[in-house]
């Protein structure tokens, strides 16, 4: 069946088109134009088409509150896998028909349940458990004094490794347990106490481990590195993305823009830590720590916009919030690029669609062969970025979910 959907303005991912039609066989775009005929019209009015939106940065731990240390105690794994499940129909009904979970062990089920179709919900590019050395960022949220052993059974976010033969071993359990590519720690967090944000970790020679390891499963390494040394070392040891950034140099973005390494500036965990941390049962110490990236991260992503750097829409939301940044809203992420970062709504909306097909993902893209994940949306986020709130339809894969 051919069916043609229309609208009054259609974004592709990268610039507004002319033609106002998109015709969709199989799931798939077949051509977008005018005049276009099918066996069955989508009539949006005046809505504004796009392609779905990926969150490029998102943690699925089915966590209620900021307090880690007490939920991971007191219930199971199984209980916040479960309650991750309404996250996914939320996160679609508000447009994101992709998310990448930058680690949690959740992600793998999850993503499953979805491709299976037990589950509604976006497509998910999963890490499954993140790789951190020991007394790293790795054991956020968790004081570095609770026992080691107590963290990797309790914690779905990262498993510890250290030294090259470790890395490797680990990096090979991990794409075993059906990760979709690696996410590795390379600086010290927020969210873990005793490690600073422009502390270094993990080695180059570790980080080169990992990455050949990737790169033999033909995947790649996603990086969370804040402090510049970190980063330099994650960019040298070859990952494709570099998650935060807060704190690099002009020389770490350029080399960025020179080796193609994409950048996710998070500014929603950023500026939820820094306005509700207290309320929403985080650390002082956490608090205290997020002032120096929030500063950082004001220079560093006009920086890497000027320097050509691919920026990524991602929020690194990880547990419910009940605050104006919240799973469901994370197209808060890109009012956030334009009001703190001075992005235009363009360039802001091309980082959870086009800026997307540029890491190698099938999607974020209205063109001919790509996936039919479309959204409609009353308003124009062109001219108003808060209309991205403003979603009426999504379609996955041609079949309206929304
Ligand atoms: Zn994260």
């Amino acid at each position: 069946m051919r069916q043609v959907i229309k609208g009054k303005y259609i974004f592709d991912g990268e610039k507004l088109l002319d033609d106002k039609e998109i015709a969709v066989e199989d799931g798939v775009i077949i051509e977008t134009g005018k005049g276009l005929t099918g066996d069955k019209i989508v009539d949006l009015g005046d809505s504004f088409i796009m392609p779905g939106m990926t969150d490029a940065h998102i943690h699925l731990s089915g966590y209620r509150s900021g307090n880690f240390f007490a939920e991971g105690l007191t219930l199971d794994s199984r209980d916040h896998l479960l309650m991750a499940v309404p996250w996914l129909k939320t996160l679609l009904d508000t447009g994101f028909t992709s998310v990448r979970d930058c680690g949690w062990e959740n992600s793998i089920f999850l993503r499953n349940a979805v491709n299976n179709g037990v589950i509604v919900g976006p497509d998910i590019s999963a890490a499954g458990k993140a790789l951190s050395q020991t007394f790293g960022h790795g054991e956020a949220e968790f004081s570095h004094t609770v026992p080691v052993d107590l963290i990797e059974r309790m914690g779905g976010f990262a498993c510890l490794c250290d030294g090259v033969d470790e890395c490797i071993k680990t990096a090979r359990k991990v794409l075993r347990s059906g990760s979709d590519f690696i996410k590795i720690i390379t600086s010290g967090g927020a969210l873990s106490q005793r490690d600073n944000p422009n502390q270094e970790q993990f080695t180059l020679e570790e980080i080169r481990s990992i990455v050949r390891e990737a790169q033999k499963a033909g995947t790649y390494v996603a990086a969370h590195a804040h402090g510049d040394r970190g980063a330099r070392n994650a960019v040298e040891g070859g990952v494709k993305t570099l998650e935060h950034g807060t704190l690099v140099t002009g020389e770490t973005l350029k080399l960025m823009a020179k080796n193609g390494v994409s950048m996710t500036p998070t500014l929603t965990i950023i500026e939820l830590i820094a306005k509700y941390g207290k309320v929403s049962g985080l650390s002082e110490w956490a608090i205290e720590k997020i002032k120096e990236v929030r500063e950082g991260i004001e220079k560093v992503l006009p920086e890497a916009m000027k320097l050509g750097v691919n920026i990524l829409c991602g929020t690194d939301l990880l547990y419910i919030t009940r605050k104006e940044l919240d799973i469901g809203r994370n197209w808060m992420e890109m009012v956030l690029m334009t009001e703190i970062c001075g992005l235009t709504n363009e360039e802001a909306l091309r980082t959870s669609t086009g800026n997307i097909h540029k890491i190698g993902l099938k999607q974020g893209m209205i063109a001919k062969g790509f996936p039919a994940n479309i959204i409609s949306i009353d308003g124009n986020p062109i001219e108003n970025i808060k209309d991205l709130g403003r979603v009426n339809s999504v379609f996955k894969r041609g079949v309206q979910v929304k």
